[in-house]
């Protein structure tokens, strides 16, 4: 088939004015103009006044914490949330967390988002709920050691054989060692050994937080404070959470680090050098009122940087108006912060550089020839950019197509 469309943003190559890509069963055949295409049509998709990108990859998400939406205000400490969060999942059901996920999956489909790396508390909830929505789901297991009644070894096994007994040909899972202080110096050494095994990806919050930073080189603060009847803090008092990292050889290309809001110049210097991404959430980021996200710093030292949407359990919501999970969104936040990022790099962020963080470059964020279809249409805006006008983008998705089938069927 081929769909056609006003402007299509391959991302690998420059705007296409009166554009078509040509798909042939999950595949991309072919992307350019349309009177160039329009001959090897078969069945034909004419989008209109839209504006065709690839589909969005949000790096990082929490979907089973979605109708957790505006249940914690914006708290004084990283710790005092983290306490809310445990308190309310203790009350949760297995019902609950599984339609907040699917509600989180429906309003990623909604937004953009074809392809999601998303941190799973409840692994139970999978294959289930991959099999609810046509989002292609990067699952990474979480895993805790603090408070936890299972040895290391158990805790990694058990993940290990979860991962080991999904089965889909669209999605895939791999691990979540949760943070350095929720789990122990040994679970990152052996998470990053067995992945590298198996080629898995691993994900883990670093640096998220100024408590972070200091609990790990100064072994002082609230989260230092709080956990140390809990927790082994030997590792405390020398090492940034980067460093501590490279420690246990976690740093690696299929490592994303997340938030890395604290981070040393140094820190950037080694995260390039290993080749592993970066995701910034910046909604999250602005809830909980952090320090100016180190977007240059990271970016000129070579580093990866992506987005993703975090949970809604840290974006803040104001009375009476629903909030959602939305690239969009995360994407106007992030310019309003970072005026001097271009709207494509910006997309790009959200497009290629999730892909490449994901391990997926070239199947996945751009159009190109021999990658998955996965696009998504929305309204086409004379007046600016069209990279712009992504960015800027307020309304629903008009399509989506996810590996050539159509998620949501254009009007
Ligand atoms: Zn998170």
């Amino acid at each position: 088939m081929i769909v056609r469309a006003r402007v299509v943003l391959p991302m690998s190559q420059p705007p296409i004015e009166d554009g078509a890509i040509h798909v042939s069963g999950n595949k991309i055949l072919k992307v350019g103009r349309w009177r160039d295409l329009e001959s090897e049509a078969g069945l034909i998709f004419d989008l209109g006044d839209a504006i065709v990108v690839p589909g969005l990859v949000n790096a990082h998400c929490h979907l089973d914490y979605t109708n957790m939406a505006g249940m914690i205000s914006p708290p004084k400490s990283f710790s005092d949330w983290i306490k809310a969060l445990i308190a309310i999942k203790a009350q949760w059901s297995y019902s609950e967390f599984s339609q907040s996920w699917i509600n989180g999956a429906q309003m990623l489909l909604r937004t953009g988002t074809t392809t999601v790396a998303d941190i799973e508390a409840v692994p139970e909830l999978l294959p289930e709920v991959w099999d609810a929505t046509p989002l292609r789901v990067v699952s990474l297991l979480e895993m805790i050691s603090v408070k936890s009644r299972h040895s290391t070894a158990k805790i990694i096994a058990e993940a290990a054989g979860k991962i080991a007994s999904l089965k889909s040909t669209k999605s895939f899972a791999g691990l979540s060692p949760h943070a350095l202080y929720s789990t122990s110096p040994e679970l990152l050494k052996r998470s990053a050994e067995i992945a590298q095994e198996n080629n898995w990806l691993v994900s883990t919050h670093v640096a998220e937080s100024r408590e972070e930073l200091e609990m790990f080189q100064q072994r002082s603060g609230s989260l230092f404070d709080w956990l140390k009847s809990q927790r082994d803090n030997s590792d405390c008092g020398t090492l940034s959470p980067v460093e501590q990292l490279e420690d246990q050889g976690m740093l690696r290309p299929n490592f994303l680090a997340v938030h890395a809001n604290y981070i040393l110049h140094s820190d950037a210097e080694t995260l390039a050098k290993r080749e592993s991404s970066v995701v910034h959430c910046p909604r999250s980021h602005e809830y909980f009122g952090h320090q100016k996200f180190p977007q240059k710093l990271l970016a000129d030292a070579g580093v990866n940087i992506c987005l993703g949407t975090d949970s809604l359990a840290s974006v803040a919501s104001k009375p009476k108006k629903a909030v959602a999970l939305s690239m969009f969104l995360e994407m106007q936040q992030f310019a309003r912060n970072n005026p001097d990022v271009s709207a494509e790099k910006i997309l790009q962020m959200s497009t290629s550089n999730g892909a490449r963080a994901l391990g997926l470059a070239g199947k996945i964020g751009a159009l190109s020839a021999g990658a998955f279809a996965d696009l998504v249409a929305l309204p086409f805006s004379a007046a600016t950019d069209p990279y712009e006008t992504v960015v800027q983008n307020r309304a629903d998705v008009t399509a989506s197509l996810i590996e050539g089938a159509w998620a949501i069927s254009p009007a």
